[in-house]
């Protein structure tokens, strides 16, 4: 039997999740967001998947590349937008539409041979402070892409920094709003938290990304509550089990000691396969139908589980990670991170198996 580990991807809850975002948001136009890999699922997999949707979002610029020569006729943006001139030409050819955040992208455009352009979301800074033009100089840099004759179709978009938690949209729609007003043109604002949460952010397109994966964007929230089904579960199971006295201690630095007798399991599943190391002691594990949780500092390929109250828990014994019947969201937590996190970091030697 090859080592257990195996994260399962149900390819059917990516096409439902994206139903429960257009249920939310059902007269705007829908950018799936599949930057970094489809969070870990898998780039072309998961647009196969999401074929439905109305457009892509990725960061990398090959990514662009292979979905467009793959197939997909959809949009396809570049959340960055182009990082040089022959991202731009290329870009024009693949019809890659691009965020434009900073001018040096429009000097970029002005470049493009004549008759030859490409659409454009022009990037509002409305209080995120990562990338985009500061408020006061949105019209400027409206007016220049105007001017440039590589500009295709403009939308407006900007981005939340806040969706997810108590202080909201409303204070950096205010300020999309002033920055924007006058400028007639499509908007793009909402990712997922704002997609569910917030009707007044939808306009145009909206770009949900983590909640086609199944988790939810709210910390208080879970996603089943949602209506969304959990797209990726990383199972294994127990390789080995090692019976503990009091005092005994697990693994590396002995971050857990036991304070009575105890059996534990040894999983097949370590950071290198992308479990959190920093996962604490009693980190959330499906163990057969039960839950435990982690003992012990997380090593490269092995982690360990309390198995005490479990006495049919052996060698074989399958386990959830996380997805189906431990949500991913639940490890995060408890870990410290969020999903996205998780989620992104499947490494590569863990195999996929694909289910429709
Ligand atoms: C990643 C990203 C999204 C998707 O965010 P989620 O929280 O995963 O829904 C939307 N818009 C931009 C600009 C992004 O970078």
């Amino acid at each position: 039997m090859p080592r257990p580990i195996t994260a399962t991807l149900d390819l059917a809850a990516l096409a439902h999740n994206l139903d429960v975002a257009r249920a939310h948001a059902p007269h705007a136009k829908v950018f799936a967001v599949i930057k970094a890999n489809a969070y870990g699922h898998g780039l072309l997999r998961a647009a196969q998947a999401l074929r439905a949707a109305d457009g892509f979002a990725v960061v990398e610029f090959d990514a662009a590349v292979r979905l467009r020569d793959a197939g997909f006729a959809q949009r396809i943006l570049l959340l960055e937008g182009f990082f040089d001139e022959r991202e731009v030409l290329e870009g024009a050819a693949k019809k890659i539409a691009a965020v434009v955040h900073q001018r040096e992208q429009i000097a970029l455009l002005g470049g493009l041979p004549a008759g030859s352009r490409l659409d454009v979301l022009l990037k509002i800074n409305s209080g995120m402070n990562r990338l985009g033009f500061a408020s006061g100089d949105a019209h400027g840099a409206h007016a220049a892409l105007q001017d440039c004759a590589g500009t295709g179709k403009l939308t407006l978009m900007t981005h939340f920094a806040n969706a997810d938690d108590a202080r909201g949209v409303a204070w950096q729609m205010e300020i999309f709003e002033r920055a924007a007003a006058g400028i007639v043109a499509p908007r793009s604002l909402a990712n997922s938290a704002a997609t569910l949460r917030y009707p007044e952010t939808h306009f145009d397109w909206v770009r949900p990304g983590i909640m086609l994966y199944g988790s939810s964007p709210f910390g208080e929230l879970p996603a089943a509550a949602l209506g969304l089904k959990p797209v990726m579960t990383l199972r294994s199971a127990i390789i080995g089990t090692c019976d503990l006295k009091p005092g005994d201690s697990v693994g590396y630095g002995g971050m857990f000691r036991a304070e009575r007798p105890m059996r534990i399991g040894i999983v097949a599943c370590g950071y290198a396969d992308g479990y959190p190391r920093h996962a604490p002691n009693g980190t959330p594990v499906r163990v057969g139908d039960a839950m435990s949780g982690t003992v012990g500092r997380v090593s490269m390929d092995k982690l360990c589980i309390d198995i005490s109250a479990m006495p049919a828990a052996g060698v074989g014994t399958p386990v959830v990670l996380w997805g189906d019947g431990n949500p991913v969201d639940d490890v995060a937590q408890a870990a410290g991170t969020v999903s996205y996190e998780l989620l992104c970091a499947l490494a590569a030697r863990v195999p996929v198996i694909e289910r429709s």
